[in-house]
């Protein structure tokens, strides 16, 4: 049977301000003590007035302008009411009818996922289960709080992921949340259901507990058998939350939903309203950078490389801004050298095998886990990476010791030219050298040289190692070819 499926985010994001959404605690829920960033303030004691912290503000309102949304001029808090032990106030300070953005959407291949709003609330303290008790802390209650809905519009497991991961990597790009999902800066409620008639919405389940975009795209995947099953028995699906259990791979009923709950939101009378002006939304226009689709089509459009090398350098932000460096540095010296300009290409190519393979590689292996901010910390000068791609380009080095060099770099952050020079790493393109090398080494294999012989065309492969390992690596491995065909010929007459 074909079912329709349709799924809708709700999408909650932590903002990475310095302080919390109305008092002036850090904003920094993790690596304290519990209970330590309290004030009486966001633990609602009497008397206190909170104050709208305005970065937050921009910072939604700048989400909002990166994913296309109005920008409401004139909007306000409400409060949402209900109770519950990690909500000092007992309630919630949020938006509900007029939300900072609204009708936006965001670009998935080619197809447009409408965003129904954007609006900002605060956190809630978080509480840890104990065998006969609960322990609270309230760390993270009062954290500015930003919450996306989408409109009903996506239609499989993939697209959701590829939606989430998206608005993660836009996150990273505007600087608003590390978003990380694990440690709950990013939280995702995913709602689906499936009909089987085409523009008629089925019952909607919601999913909860979703620690990975992993999670997101198997709990959906999960989902949508279950629920056809139901449908195929001719079954009813109830509208419900459920959990995902990651460890049995499927979805556990939390809740039912029968009624709406009602939180009895009104505004928030202890905080003024909101006026966004043409001035500050200018302002705020002018600070939103280069977003990753941007990006996308620009390295497109300016450089040789295939969409799997351009996402390397779009996901990883900082390794992307790394690399123009180095293609600017490239391009001086092609200036300078008088390197034909039909090269560039090329040149550009091998600049980001090194960075996406060799140099990716280095940082993975040193820094666990593998963090977008470790280009950063880098003792490698663009400069430097440069001149290696050039020094390869020239051939003063085979790609082998250029692995080596760059480890080497990677450790020390030193020259390439000084290490080559330091361990006589350079190239032997001395053509008499070779020669000599490629005589000596038929004359101790005899064995390969028989193989040769034979017909074995491979033995001319374990020649020319013979000379690499003479060499050290050094020779140049299209001359010790040409010099080992030349004297195998000799002998074979
Ligand atoms: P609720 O009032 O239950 O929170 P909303 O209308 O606010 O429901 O929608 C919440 C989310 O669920 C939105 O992302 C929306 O796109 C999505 N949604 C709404 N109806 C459906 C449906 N029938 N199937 C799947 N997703 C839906
Ligand atoms: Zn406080
Ligand atoms: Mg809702």
């Amino acid at each position: 049977m074909n079912y329709q499926v349709t799924i809708g985010l709700e999408i909650h994001i932590e903002l990475k301000t310095k302080s919390k959404m109305f008092c002036s605690c850090p904003n920094s829920p993790f690596e304290t003590e519990p209970n330590l960033n309290i004030c009486p303030i966001c633990m609602g004691h009497p008397g206190t007035l909170p104050v709208i912290n305005k970065k937050a503000v921009e910072m939604v309102i700048k989400t909002g302008l990166a994913l296309n949304c109005e920008i409401l001029e004139n909007t306000y808090f409400e409060r949402k009411n209900y109770f519950y032990p990690d909500l000092p106030k007992g309630y919630q300070i949020s938006q509900q009818r007029a939300p900072l953005c609204r009708k936006g959407f965001l670009e998935i291949g080619d197809k447009k996922i409408g965003i129904r709003n954007i609006h900002l609330e605060e956190d809630t303290g978080k509480l840890f289960h104990q065998k006969n008790y609960s322990l609270i802390d309230f760390n993270r209650a009062g954290v500015p709080l930003m919450e996306l809905v989408t409109e009903p519009d996506i239609t499989s497991a993939k697209e959701a992921r590829r939606f989430a991961e998206e608005l993660h990597l836009i996150m990273h790009y505007l600087n608003i949340s590390d978003a990380d999902m694990e440690k709950g800066q990013m939280r995702i409620e995913v709602n689906i259901s499936l009909s089987r008639e085409k523009g008629k919405l089925g019952t909607k389940v919601e999913i909860k507990n979703l620690n990975s975009f992993r999670a997101v795209e198997k709990a959906i995947k999960y989902e949508i058998r279950r629920q056809a099953k139901i449908l195929e028995d001719k079954g009813e699906i109830l509208q419900e939350t459920r959990g995902w259990d990651d460890v049995k791979g499927m979805t556990i009923p939390q809740r039912r939903k029968e009624f709406a709950q009602d939180y009895r939101y009104f505004p928030e009378p202890d905080l003024p309203p909101l006026h966004i002006d043409s001035r500050m939304l200018q302002e705020i226009k002018l600070q939103i950078p280069e977003l990753p689709s941007q990006r996308r089509k620009r390295f497109k459009n300016e450089y040789n490389l295939s969409e799997k090398e351009i996402e390397v350098l779009v996901k990883n932000k900082e390794l992307g801004n790394y690399f123009e460096r180095v293609v600017s540095e490239l391009k001086n010296w092609i200036k300078f050298k008088k390197i034909p300009k039909a090269h560039t290409p090329a040149i550009i190519k091998t600049a980001a095998n090194y960075l996406e393979t060799d140099l990716l590689g280095l940082i993975k292996a040193q820094t666990k886990p593998h963090t977008l901010t470790s280009v950063r910390s880098l003792k490698i000068t663009p400069e430097n990476f440069a001149e290696l791609i050039s020094i390869l380009w020239e051939g003063e080095i085979s790609s082998r010791i250029g692995k080596e060099v760059l480890c080497e770099m990677f450790k020390t952050g030193a020259d390439p030219s000084h290490i080559i020079e330091e361990r006589n790493l350079k190239q032997i393109s001395d053509e008499k050298e070779i020669e000599e090398m490629a005589k000596r080494v038929i004359k101790e294999n005899k064995k390969a040289v028989e193989d040769y012989k034979k017909g074995k065309e491979n033995a001319i492969q374990f020649l020319i190692g013979q000379i690499m390992r003479e060499a050290k690596g050094r020779a140049n491995p299209e001359k010790a070819r040409r010099a080992i065909k030349k004297y195998l010929l000799e002998v074979d007459q």
